[in-house]
């Protein structure tokens, strides 16, 4: 019926006696010092303001967890704190009786999650779903989880089991720097930024071993393969080709050492993410092997040569745009790296085909320069997209338990928190509508469960004003219209619309939407979502063709004729498509846009996460400029703002704080009732609980001395609380 609150286990009346008490005492022993506060809900008042000092207070004492009733709050420290994050402090957690007592961390989650898989007569899937600001710690947090579910998971007796647990585990941690490498990016806010949403279940045997895990990707930045917004990078598997490839390796893979790439930026950062042996060893573990490896780098290679092929108009309409200064010669590596034909490359990146008539005939048709740049960014995206979800697939055939094997899982959650940028487009409308949903499974399960559940238990409770988000979903994602539907329409009729007529269609459709605001200030086409973190203005131009994400057919056939045995499992050549393509030359079904897409793989994750007990961590980055001991107000303000916490702090602080099921609070004090019966009926009445009893008088004094000591204990607490009382 109740579920632990405030970080304390309601699973017996023992504990919940001594919770009380201690909450007494702390209560009645005057205020603590802010920062030696380890739960927010008790700052008093709780208001934004308290909640900032509370969390300063320990950030200046290098405190960098706290508890918010059911959520823990965790501070970047932007410096390597490696005692917090120790084996020792591990099984230090995991061995405590009860780690709640112990300093708020991430590991008491982590047990706590992991002991009520463990305990619940019925195992329970339980998730973790760390969110927060790009660069705040989301990333690091789950990395450390999976490694303190990598040393607590795997205690099995045999020799041969401890090794076999060894190898899962391994693999199981060595699929984050692959993932990193090739999913990560040096962004503006994040030397180290996911660009991708992860889901990593991992998995429990009746023994409470890990036995495997399973990776769900979300949404990766394919973009940025071919476009890097000024001061950002590529991803990191670019530069640690580039950096670490040896002699051999950089003259068979063309990357002479200084080489310059126009899709490789700031290749003089120096980022200790930077690492190839790294990813290399990393891959090695999960059955990548050398020749494989190779085989994916020579490829990335072919990409970034494929990115110095520059187009300049040709003075004839009806020619085609011809290659500038030393585009042939990259195109010709390109050609040679990816397998190739070279000229079919050429002529594909430069002539359109369209099939007209009723007869289908086929038009060449010469591209526009930025139509060829368009199509050549199109082959990389979809050479590195469909790349990443191969190797997605491979860790997961590395490190998946098969079914039978395991019975419950632990599921941890990282993805990309609410973004707002000067330009916004479909990629922050669909990382926002993603931290809606997720926003409103956290209210759904916290805020508004413990409220209905006070009503429901009739008892008297004074309701915080909680911000339900539905209002906003329903703008993104509701039906018939909202912005989803109107942007999907638009790909649908495949109409000419400009950018300011998108504009006018989402503003007249859900003209009465109160989470529609109004936009004064730009005057690029744009929408305003009020979204529960703030407003975001979305830039119409461009947003439709994004959500097509058209890829010419021409160039998907293109790279089926690779040679490149990657290549060749990445574009198979479907002879169901070919047999329905080439004569009619009719597309086949509809093709999915990225919002339905992403709306499918978010329903089927929240599908997944409300099977689960959820545990929330927040993290805060206490600067944006990554810096130690620098708390900006101003920042973390807004942070606290976006999440919501204060409310959640409110309800926890105003709730009960202890909960016992009324089993448990029987069984404990049962004893009490049972005394005054007898004192005041004479020693041999019988008590209507004592049939079903089996307690035997030993146990039945034992408990009662406990009892006694929990008055004990509180008595001169509330002595002293009478007292000041007058
Ligand atoms: P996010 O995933 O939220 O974008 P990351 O987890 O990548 O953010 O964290 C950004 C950077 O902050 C990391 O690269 C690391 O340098 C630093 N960092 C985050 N958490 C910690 C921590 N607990 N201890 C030390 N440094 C941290
Ligand atoms: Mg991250």
């Amino acid at each position: 019926m109740f579920q632990q609150v405030n970080g304390h286990s309601s699973g017996s009346g023992a504990q919940g006696g001594e919770s009380l008490r201690e909450d007494l005492q702390e209560f009645l022993s005057g205020e603590a010092p802010l920062h030696q506060l380890d739960d927010l809900t008790k700052v008093n008042p709780v208001t934004l303001e308290t909640v900032l000092r509370c969390l300063q207070a320990r950030y200046t004492a290098d405190t960098f967890y706290t508890n918010a009733g059911c959520t823990l709050v965790a501070l970047n420290p932007f410096k390597p704190v490696p005692q917090l994050y120790s084996p020792a402090l591990m099984r230090e957690y995991h061995a405590a009786p009860q780690p709640q007592k112990l300093k708020p961390h991430i590991f008491t989650v982590g047990e706590q999650t992991y002991r009520n898989v463990k305990s619940l007569i019925e195992p329970v899937n339980q998730s973790i779903i760390v969110s927060g600001e790009s660069g705040a710690g989301k990333t690091w947090t789950s990395r450390c989880l999976m490694k303190f579910y990598a040393v607590v998971a795997a205690s099995p007796t045999s020799q041969e089991s401890h090794k076999i647990a060894e190898r899962i585990e391994q693999r199981i941690l060595n699929s984050n720097p692959v993932m990193e490498a090739f999913g990560n990016a040096c962004t503006l806010r994040n030397n180290n930024s996911s660009r991708f949403g992860k889901f990593i279940q991992l998995q429990l045997n009746r023994a409470q071993q890990m036995t495997g895990a399973a990776v769900q990707t979300y949404l990766l930045e394919k973009t940025r393969v071919a476009c890097q917004a000024s001061s950002e990078r590529n991803f990191h598997i670019f530069y640690q080709i580039c950096k670490g490839a040896s002699m051999d390796e950089r003259l068979q893979w063309h990357l002479p050492e200084g080489a310059a790439f126009f899709w490789l930026p700031n290749p003089e950062r120096t980022l200790e993410e930077d690492c190839f042996e790294v990813t290399r060893e990393a891959m090695l573990h999960l059955g990548i092997d050398t020749p494989a490896q190779n085989n994916i780098f020579q490829v990335l290679a072919g990409l970034l040569h494929l990115g110095n092929v520059r187009f300049a108009h040709s003075e004839d309409e009806a020619q085609p745009c011809h290659l500038t200064g030393d585009a042939k010669c990259s195109l010709r590596t390109s050609a040679l790296l990816l397998q190739l034909p070279e000229d079919p490359l050429l002529e594909t990146l430069r002539i359109r085909t369209i099939r007209a008539g009723r007869q289908q005939q086929v038009f060449r048709k010469p591209c526009s320069r930025v139509e060829c740049d368009t199509r050549r960014d199109c082959v990389a995206k979809l050479v590195y997209a469909r790349l990443f979800d191969w190797l997605v697939s491979v860790i997961n055939s590395s490190i998946c338990a098969d079914p039978a094997s395991w019975t419950t899982f632990i599921g941890l959650l990282d993805v990309y928190g609410f973004e707002s940028f000067p330009n916004n487009s479909l990629e922050q409308l669909c990382i926002n509508y993603a931290n809606e949903k997720l926003q409103q499974h956290y209210v759904a399960h916290y805020l508004r469960a413990q409220q209905e559940e006070y009503a429901v238990e009739g008892l008297e409770w004074s309701f915080v004003n909680y911000q339900d988000n539905q209002t906003c979903l329903d703008l993104i994602e509701g039906s018939p219209i909202s912005i989803c539907s109107l942007i999907n329409e638009e790909c649908r009729l495949n109409r000419p619309s400009s950018a300011a007529q998108l504009q006018t269609r989402i503003e007249s459709a859900l003209a009465g939407s109160p989470r529609l605001g109004h936009n004064k200030l730009s005057r690029e086409p744009s929408f305003v979502v009020l979204h529960y973190a703030g407003p975001v203005q979305y830039h119409t131009a461009g947003l439709v063709e994004k959500n097509k994400d058209p890829v010419p057919p021409e160039l998907t056939r293109l790279l089926q004729q690779s040679q490149d045995p990657l290549l060749k499992v990445l574009f198979p050549t479907d002879p169901e498509e070919k047999a329905q393509e080439e004569p009619s030359g009719q597309s086949r079904a509809p093709v999915l846009t990225v919002v339905s897409k992403f709306k499918a793989s978010l329903e089927q994750l929240l599908q997944v996460l409300h099977c689960t007990t959820p545990h929330y961590i927040r993290c805060i980055k206490p600067n944006s400029q990554g810096q130690a001991h620098s708390f900006l107000q101003e920042e973390v303000l807004s942070q606290l703002e976006a999440c919501g916490l204060v409310e959640t702090i409110r309800i926890s602080a105003a709730g009960f704080p202890i909960r016992i099921p009324h089993r448990n609070f029987v069984e404990r004090y049962e004893v009490l009732r049972r005394l005054c019966a007898r004192t005041s009926s004479g020693p041999h009445s019988p008590s209507p609980a004592e049939g079903h009893s089996e307690r035997s008088p030993c146990t039945e004094v034992a408990t009662l001395q406990a009892v006694l000591q929990d008055i004990l204990h509180t008595l001169p607490a509330l002595t002293r609380a009478a007292a000041t009382l007058g």
